[in-house]
């Protein structure tokens, strides 16, 4: 029977796919296809896990003093039986012949199913048996990886994913995936992604975008009511999970699913097209990136610089074993020269919150402490309570910026204390790189104003650093006091709020006056919806994903700043910003197409100029 589950929208588009239901406990299990001819030797690599638990578990048994509780023996009993019971086994090497799913994810995805059926039973005695499933598998796990590791010390290399595309196109459900776990998906070979929490602007949800594939958050059923191997429609632009379609549905959907590649296609035409509003005003369009990888994406999608590079995603999933000052140095030397002489903004590590080093999702942070982290040691709070990685971070920038033009973005800034300790370990930083004889480059500093205070002080601020970037995701939080990854305030996040408008606007104001580079970095930079309010307050820098330049260079092709800021007043005095925004931009639009003036438009969308802006330095220079 077909169902509807509802959502937030975060990565536009549709995905159409099998449900592949991930548990959080599970969701570190490598995820990709064995090629046609691995197949048995991949089933054997499960044998042979099998074969060596079996032995364990007996020895377990063998060795039990004699003292031990009664019930241990009968346990090991269970787990043998279980370790070779066909629904275990049998349907594992099933998901490895049929679907050419790697052992390990063979594995977790027989426990999604064993889980459920455990979960419906009636009997108190049996449906606790799911957690003898649970360790049985988990043996299975740990015996695989050190499988993998003994091969590795021998010198042989362990299974790596295949070029095998799979059959069906598969889609991630989990109940929560922290922005850690996200990260491994990453070029993965999931095509869409369903969560049960999350809002539209927690770091699990911005990497999920970042991916370019449709995703919904803060469904808060998906992972209990769709079941492994569903085929599922992810509606990104809706924010709809459509399970089990109706063939209608369905061939709706596959029809969306064109129209919007379509759409793709001709967004991509403008990639290197200037983005010069019609009034000829010229608008920087920079991205953000999670990984050094991503600046080969920003440089495709036609980005002018990275206006946002987070760095703490380098810092997660180490198991403690924190990048040093030379592969930092490393990683942001690659951004660098990747970008070929286009500026680099690496923000300083931004962990706290939601983002965590170790793989916790917000919801077990949540359950963890009861103080909300979002408000804790966060951000710069964090780097400068461990000042000597601070200056290490700092002083792998440095060195990078002896490649290319680096700015240097601090997270979180709010108090002047703060700013004294930032410019003191920057200058600290620079001395002891030159103590060293070692090369490095000028710098620009940054703050980033995500704190409310931040923004109302900005002027404070200006003295000190060279640009400001507005995080409007955090500073939408803070102002409204909505945790962003909270599903159940989400509906509360709202970027119209007056207050919201009035924050951005006085900052984007006061760095313009104080000539001060001001650029937004946080979602809004990359909604469509709001390409016209920023340009109104006068904003020329933003940065956003990748994949969103393209529309949002669409907006600023027809957009005309003088009409726009005249418009301004009227949609700030509103009571609701938001429908008076929609409503003025209607009417303006009405009269700068009668005005002809948009008669530039069909030719700037049908024929790009075919210059690279990134490779021939028009974009540098604008950017400059
Ligand atoms: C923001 O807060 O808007 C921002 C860009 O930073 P992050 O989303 O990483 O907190
Ligand atoms: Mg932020």
């Amino acid at each position: 029977m077909s169902i509807q589950v509802f959502g937030m929208q975060v990565s536009r588009g549709v995905a159409i796919g099998r449900a592949v239901l991930v548990a959080s406990s599970r969701i570190d299990v490598a995820h990709y296809f064995v090629a046609a001819d691995q197949i048995e030797a991949e089933v054997d690599r499960l044998r042979r896990a099998r074969d060596t638990v079996a032995t364990e578990l007996a020895a377990l048994k063998l060795d039990m003093p004699a003292d031990a509780p009664a019930e241990l023996p009968a346990m090991i009993d269970v787990h043998l039986m279980l370790l070779h019971d066909e629904t275990l086994a049998a349907a594992t090497r099933g998901w490895v012949r049929e679907r050419h799913y790697n052992a390990e994810w063979a594995l977790s995805a027989q426990l999604e199913v064993l889980a459920r059926q455990f979960d419906e039973m009636e009997d108190v005695y049996l449906r606790e048996r799911k957690a003898d499933v649970e360790q049985v598998v988990e043996r299975l796990l740990r015996e695989l990886a050190r499988s993998d590791q003994r091969a590795r010390a021998g010198g042989i290399a362990p299974p790596s994913p295949r070029d095998f595309a799979g059959e069906d196109p598969l889609v991630l459900v989990a109940s929560d995936i922290s922005p850690a776990d996200m990260l491994q998906f990453k070029r993965s070979v999931f095509t869409g992604f369903v969560t049960d929490v999350g809002g539209r602007t927690s770091h699990t949800a911005i990497v999920a975008r970042s991916m370019d594939i449709p995703a919904v958050v803060g469904t808060r059923e998906a992972s209990r009511l769709i079941r492994q191997d569903d085929w599922v429609v992810i509606d990104g632009d809706a924010g709809i999970v459509v399970v089990d379609p109706s063939p209608i549905v369905l061939a709706e959907y596959r029809f969306r699913q064109r129209q919007s590649e379509l759409e793709r296609a001709r967004l991509d035409r403008l990639r290197h097209t200037p983005a010069v509003t019609l009034d000829g005003e010229a608008i920087e369009l920079l991205a953000n990136i999670e990984l050094p990888d991503d600046a080969a994406t920003a440089l495709e999608a036609g980005a002018v610089g990275i206006g946002l590079f987070r760095s703490e995603f380098l810092f997660m999933n180490r198991n403690g074993n924190l990048p040093d000052e030379d592969e930092q140095f490393e990683a942001y030397r690659n951004v660098v020269v990747a970008m070929r002489g286009l500026p680099v903004t690496i923000r300083t590590v931004d962990i706290g919150a939601d983002k965590t080093l170790d793989r916790m999702t917000p919801q077990e942070l949540r359950h963890e402490h009861s103080l909300n982290p979002a408000l804790g040691l966060r951000a710069v709070r964090w780097s400068l309570s461990e000042p000597g990685m601070f200056r290490q971070q700092l002083r792998a920038m440095l060195r990078a910026a002896a490649f290319g033009p680096v700015r240097i973005l601090v997270p979180m800034v709010a108090h002047m204390s703060e700013v004294r300790a930032i410019l003191e370990s920057v200058a600290r930083a620079r001395q002891q790189l030159q103590d060293a004889g070692r090369p490095f480059g000028p710098v620009a500093l940054g703050a980033m104003i995500e704190v409310p205070a931040a923004a109302v002080v900005i002027d404070r601020f200006l003295r000190h650093f060279d640009f400001v970037s507005i995080g409007t995701n955090d500073l939408i939080q803070y102002t409204l006091a909505i945790d962003r990854a909270d599903e159940s305030v989400a509906h509360l996040y709202d970027p119209w709020h007056p207050a919201v408008l009035d924050l951005l606007r006085h900052t984007i104001v006061r760095a313009s006056s104080a000539a001060r580079h001001v650029s937004v970095c946080g979602e809004m930079a990359g909604d469509p919806v709001f390409t016209e309010l920023l340009l109104a307050m006068g904003l020329r820098s933003f940065s956003m994903h990748p994949a969103c330049i393209a529309s949002i260079k669409q907006r600023v092709l027809r957009a005309d700043t003088r009409h726009l800021a005249a418009l301004l007043p009227d949609v700030l005095a509103a009571d609701e910003p938001g429908v008076a925004a929609r409503d003025l931009l209607a009417r303006t639009a009405q009269r700068v197409l009668s005005a002809g003036a948009a008669a530039a438009l069909p030719r700037a969308l049908e024929a790009p100029t075919p210059v690279d802006g990134a490779r021939d330095g028009t974009g540098a220079e604008r950017a400059a």
